[in-house]
């Protein structure tokens, strides 16, 4: 009988389609996939380094396996675990940590373990991770979240990101092509483009190599041509694939040119998700963020003229150090007055090695989660309006899969969620809907 594995993700959409590489990559070693509910021989859990609670959850789900499966192998790999390795080894039932550099070689370590030896970790040094390695989900969801680019050469002070996850790297654009295309061929409708920092998706110079005849080494970002622009204007002549949407795009890497181009393109949906930070100056230079406000309201402008109907989301971060009552009403009224259509609210909570944790002027935490209900508040509000706004309209909607209710759920292009009854002949089809 074959061995089995249950994979769990925590945090973010590359995650989500990293494990789903993981789990791939276990099923071609012979692996059958179960859900994490049940019980397996190996357990992979894919950790986040952003949630607050990520040692708690990460302890919790490893009981979890024990209680059920004391005899399987657990396997923690993620951004939590290229951080805090030793951490993660004194959690009673780990048997392998695998770091960045070694995540996606799971197959090979999980057969050089046995149960009960003490716990491996296979780590290195973040600076030297450099591959670029392409992961998707697929069968999964029908929305297929595409990894083009990892790592981040930004410093914002209250981030993690860069030391978990290494220098900003991508794929190369005939690569990104050609997994779209498998997509294609396996059924997939929307593929949702991921990455750390996505907007600076440099195509990697082994790609210039093969189009240009340019030598692969040699090559920086600045020669390199092929960047977020010319990936996306290329995506959108993939046949098969009906929609495409950018997961989270950095403002100052948000081209007139981008927004321009989705305005135009049929492929490419009008929904941006656009971290905001704060809406105070001063914060975003304490954050080390490389714009100001202005900026923003610019991109959002632009947006809002050409694509009225797009949907508008927000990161902004609440309770950074040194931000008073006035900095958190100046980024209230900011949002306040921003056509947008929701927001991800974070708390700031402090995160070891980084320059914002070392900062005087700490918001008392209770603050933090006024600051937080507030703009939750605010989020539902415009949310609400946004949604109303749109009701009589005819717009397209991709159906996804049977929920556990019975029912069915799908995005119009512009992002709104449409719930019904489950309709067999509409899952993973694109059906014109009256809101
Ligand atoms: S852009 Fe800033 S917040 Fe985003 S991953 Fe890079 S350092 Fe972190």
């Amino acid at each position: 009988m074959n061995k089995t594995v249950a994979l769990h993700t925590l945090g973010c959409k590359l995650n989500f389609s990293e494990t789903s590489s993981l789990g791939r990559l276990m099923e071609n070693a012979g692996f059958e996939k179960k859900n994490f509910d049940d019980v397996a021989d190996v357990y992979v859990i894919n950790t986040c380094s952003v949630t607050e609670n990520a040692d708690k959850e990460c302890r919790m789900l490893v009981r979890r396996i024990q209680r059920k499966a004391p005899e399987a192998l657990v396997v923690i790999t993620g951004c939590y675990a290229q951080l805090k390795p030793k951490e993660i080894a004194s959690i009673p039932g780990v048997d392998l940590i695998l770091g960045a550099a070694e995540k996606f070689n799971i197959v090979a370590h999980i057969t050089d373990i046995t149960k009960g030896d003490s716990t491996k970790i296979c780590s290195c040094d973040i600076e030297d991770v450099h591959e670029f390695t392409a992961s998707h989900s697929l069968n999964d969801r029908t929305r297929i979240f595409l990894k083009v680019q990892d790592g981040c050469d930004y410093n914002c002070s209250f981030c993690t990101i860069p030391m978990a996850r290494g220098k900003s790297r991508s794929d190369s654009i005939s690569n990104v092509i050609a997994n779209a295309e498998a997509i294609a061929e396996q059924g997939g409708k929307e593929i949702v483009l991921t990455g750390i920092n996505l907007g600076d998706f440099t195509s990697s110079p082994a790609l210039l190599q093969n189009e240009k005849g340019v030598a692969k080494t040699k090559l920086n970002k600045q020669q390199a041509a092929g960047n977020f622009f010319s990936l996306i204007t290329k995506l959108d002549k993939v046949e098969g694939i009906e929609r495409f949407r950018i997961s989270s795009i950095e403002p100052n890497l948000l081209t007139n040119e981008i927004i321009e181009f989705v305005s135009k393109s049929k492929k490419f949906m009008p929904h941006f998700h656009i971290p905001l930070q704060s809406g105070s100056d001063k914060i975003l230079g304490l954050m080390k963020r490389r714009y100001k406000k202005e900026l923003y309201k610019e991109r959002i402008s632009l947006i809002n003229t050409i694509m009225p109907h797009a949907c508008i989301g927000v990161d902004v971060i609440v309770g950074f150090p040194g931000e008073t009552d006035s900095d958190f009403m100046e980024t209230f009224n900011f949002l306040h007055q921003l056509d947008i259509a929701y927001l991800h609210v974070f708390t700031y909570s402090e995160r070891a090695n980084t320059a914002a944790a070392d900062m005087a002027a700490v918001v008392p935490v209770n603050i933090r989660h006024e600051r937080n209900k507030i703009l939750r508040n605010l989020s539902y509000q415009k949310m609400q309006y946004f949604t109303k706004v749109h009701i009589g309209e005819t717009r397209k909607v991709l159906f996804e899969t049977k929920n556990k209710n019975g029912l069915m759920e799908g995005y119009t292009d512009n992002y709104i969620k449409i719930t019904t009854p489950f309709n067999a002949l509409w899952e993973n089809n694109i059906i014109e809907w009256k809101i």
